[in-house]
C-alpha cells in the first residue's frame, strides 16, 4: 500500500480584500490562489516556481497557516488543520517551519546567534541556559558555520551565512516539513549552489521534505522531486523535475525555460518569449487564463478554463492543447 502523503492540499483558495473598511464593503477582491491541488509525500522536494504575483509565496504561507485560507482543505500527516486552534497549530509548527527569501530581514539585528537559532524551541518549551547552548552549537556546526559565530549579531555575516543561520533556526525543532520560500533569490549566483546543496544535504541527513519556492526554473530543478508551475493563481503544468527541460507540456512552462540562463557564454539568454504582463488577478481573463499571452490559444481557450489533466503518467497539465509529444 503506498505511504500516506505528509501534506495534502485540496482547493485551496485564498482571496485578499480591496479597499472598504469596518463599515463598508471592499471595492473588489483579489483571488492570490485560486484552488490548489497537490500532495507532498515524505521525504521529496517539491518545487513551486512562476513569475512574481503568481500566488506561489501565498501559497507557502497557507499550508503553514501563517495566514488563512478563503477556502479548501490541508491536513498535515492526515490531520485537517485549518480548524486548529492558536495553540494546537502552535505545537504542530514544530513540525513545520519555514526558511524566508531576505536574510537580511529575517533576523531580528538586537539577538545574537545563539538566541535566533534556538528561538523557535524556546517558543514551545522551556530549555536551561546549557541546553539551548548544546543545540545551537551542534545546529551551527551543521549549516557550516563555527561555534564562535553564536555570539555575534546578524550583521556581522554576509547573506549566505545569514542564511546558513536562518536555515539552523528552522531545524532547530526537528521539523520534517520545510517550506522554502525564495531562499537563494537574495544571494550572489556563487553563493546559491552553496546554499542549495546545504539544503540537499541537510534533507537526507534529518529527513526532511521540503516545499521549495522561487520565481527561477533553473534553481528548481535543480533541487526538486517535482515541480508545478503556477501562473495566476493555479497550478498550469505539475511534473517530475526532469520532465521539464525533456518536454514542458504547457506554453507558459515552456518559456519559463527558454529565458533559463545558458551556462555556456556564446549562447545568450534568450528574452522571455511571451508578449505581454501577467493579467490583474482583481480580473482575471475569462477561459484560460493564459490565453492573452499564448502563441498557440484558439477560439476554446478564450472561453472555457483548463483544469489539471494527466497528459501522462505522473505529468499533469491544464492546457487544452494537452499534446502528447510536448512543446
Ligand atoms: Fe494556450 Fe489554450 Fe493551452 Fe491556454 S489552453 S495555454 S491559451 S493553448
Amino acid at each position: 500500500m503506498p505511504e500516506a502523503p505528509l501534506l495534502k492540499v485540496d482547493n485551496l483558495v485564498k482571496e485578499f480584500p480591496l479597499g472598504g473598511g469596518l463599515l463598508t464593503r471592499p471595492r473588489a477582491r483579489v483571488r492570490a490562489v485560486a484552488g490548489v491541488s497537490f500532495a507532498l509525500s515524505r521525504g521529496e522536494t517539491f518545487g513551486l516556481v512562476g513569475e512574481s504575483g503568481c500566488g506561489k509565496t501565498t501559497l507557502g504561507r497557507l499550508i503553514l497557516r501563517l495566514i488563512e485560507p478563503t477556502g479548501g482543505h490541508i491536513e498535515f500527516d492526515g490531520q485537517p488543520i485549518q480548524n486548529l486552534s492558536h495553540s494546537e497549530m502552535r505545537l504542530l509548527r514544530r513540525r513545520m517551519q519555514i526558511i524566508f527569501q531576505d536574510p537580511y530581514a529575517s533576523l531580528d539585528p538586537r539577538m545574537k546567534v545563539d538566541a535566533i537559532v534556538t528561538e523557535p524551541l524556546r517558543a514551545i518549551q522551556n530549555i536551561s541556559k546549557s541546553e539551548g547552548k548544546k543545540v545551537a552549537t551542534e545546529l551551527i556546526a551543521k549549516v557550516g558555520l563555527r561555534a564562535s559565530d553564536l555570539d555575534k549579531y546578524p550583521h556581522e555575516f554576509s547573506g549566505g551565512q545569514r542564511q546558513r543561520i536562518s536555515i539552523a533556526r528552522a531545524l532547530c525543532v526537528r521539523p520534517e516539513l520545510i517550506v522554502a520560500d525564495e531562499p537563494v533569490s537574495a544571494l550572489d549566483v556563487s553563493i546559491q549552489a552553496q546554499v542549495i546543496n546545504l539544503l540537499a544535504d541537510l534533507k537526507k541527513e534529518f529527513q526532511l521534505s521540503y516545499i521549495f519556492i522561487s520565481h527561477d526554473l533553473s534553481v528548481v530543478e535543480h533541487i526538486s522531486d517535482r515541480i508545478a508551475v503556477m501562473y495566476l493563481g493555479t497550478i498550469v503544468e505539475l511534473a517530475p523535475a526532469e520532465s521539464f527541460s525533456i518536454a514542458p507540456r504547457h506554453p507558459y512552462t515552456a518559456a519559463l525555460l527558454k529565458a533559463v540562463p545558458m551556462p555556456d557564454p556564446h549562447r545568450p539568454t534568450e528574452p522571455f518569449p511571451m508578449e505581454g504582463d501577467v493579467p490583474s488577478p482583481i480580473d482575471p481573463p475569462p477561459g484560460c487564463t493564459f490565453h492573452p499571452r499564448c502563441p498557440y490559444a484558439f477560439e476554446r481557450c478564450r472561453t472555457e478554463r483548463p483544469s489539471l489533466m494527466a497528459a501522462e503518467k505522473q505529468h499533469l497539465v491544464a492546457c487544452w492543447l494537452n499534446r502528447g509529444q510536448g512543446l
